[in-house]
């Protein structure tokens, strides 16, 4: 998962990268309101935490923007000012959430969870697919209910695959959401993922296709192709 971190405070933003970066996420960093403006007109991301006193232009200008080209990435407010009508003025421009700070980061990252769960149109933090499951909120992966041990870019991948469940996703959209700019990593290099986690999956229910030319599908095993959301097979049709 991709995240934008739009704070001009830059020890604050080097440790809260930092942070955000051992819990998994691509973090890219934008310390002025017109490079986050430009970012999120060139890039995507899956998730955008917004300072509001920014150089240049405001935070609020720059997710007035973001709404007006009706791009709906979830944004987290996160400012020192403290006052309702900052906060409700900025919940009115189109953020998701808001907090102020000092911020206690544990909060910060459930309340990120949340967001991308609800973007992603997932309200249960344990995502299934046949008897592989992710505690989104303890991030392990599990099949059959033992803990499937996976590297952080295998996690990441397998992670995406789940959250995206029963959806084709690109080889260019898996390495976009994985890698930043500045990690200078091929696409190849999510084949090589993939083909690992292929072998770590092996005798659990789930699966990854390859769809040549479009890219990866997670589905249950037991399940027919069209029925990937299903949580378990259909029920066989009698008297045939
Ligand atoms: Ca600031």
């Amino acid at each position: 998962m991709r995240i934008l971190l739009v704070e001009d405070n830059r020890p604050l933003s080097e440790w809260l990268s930092r942070t955000l970066e051992q819990e998994r996420y691509g973090v890219e960093c934008a310390f002025d309101g017109a490079d986050a403006d430009y970012r999120l007109q060139t890039q995507t991301y899956d998730l955008v935490i917004l300072d509001l006193g920014l150089p240049g232009m405001p935070g609020e200008e720059v997710l007035r923007r973001l709404r007006a080209r009706n791009n709906n990435v979830p944004v987290l407010i996160l400012t020192a000012s403290t006052s309702l009508s900052a906060r409700v003025g900025g919940l009115d421009t189109g953020a998701d959430d808001y907090m102020a700070k000092p911020f206690d980061v544990a909060e910060l990252e459930a309340r990120i969870r949340v967001l991308l769960r609800r973007s992603a149109n997932h309200k249960n933090p344990i995502l299934q697919c046949g008897d592989l499951s992710l505690n989104s909120n303890t991030g392990v992966f599990s099949v059959a209910g033992t803990v499937l041990a996976l590297t952080p870019r295998e996690h990441s991948v397998l992670e995406i695959l789940l959250m995206k469940l029963g959806k084709t996703v690109s080889k260019a959209s898996l390495a976009e959401s994985l890698f930043t700019v500045s990690d200078n990593a091929s696409a190849d290099a999510i084949e090589i993922y993939v083909h690992r986690l292929r072998k770590k999956l092996e005798g659990s229910d789930a699966s990854i296709t390859t769809l040549r030319g479009l890219g990866y599908l997670l589905q249950a095993r037991s399940s027919a192709p069209g029925q990937a959301f299903s949580p378990r097979p259909n029920p066989p049709v009698g008297g045939v």
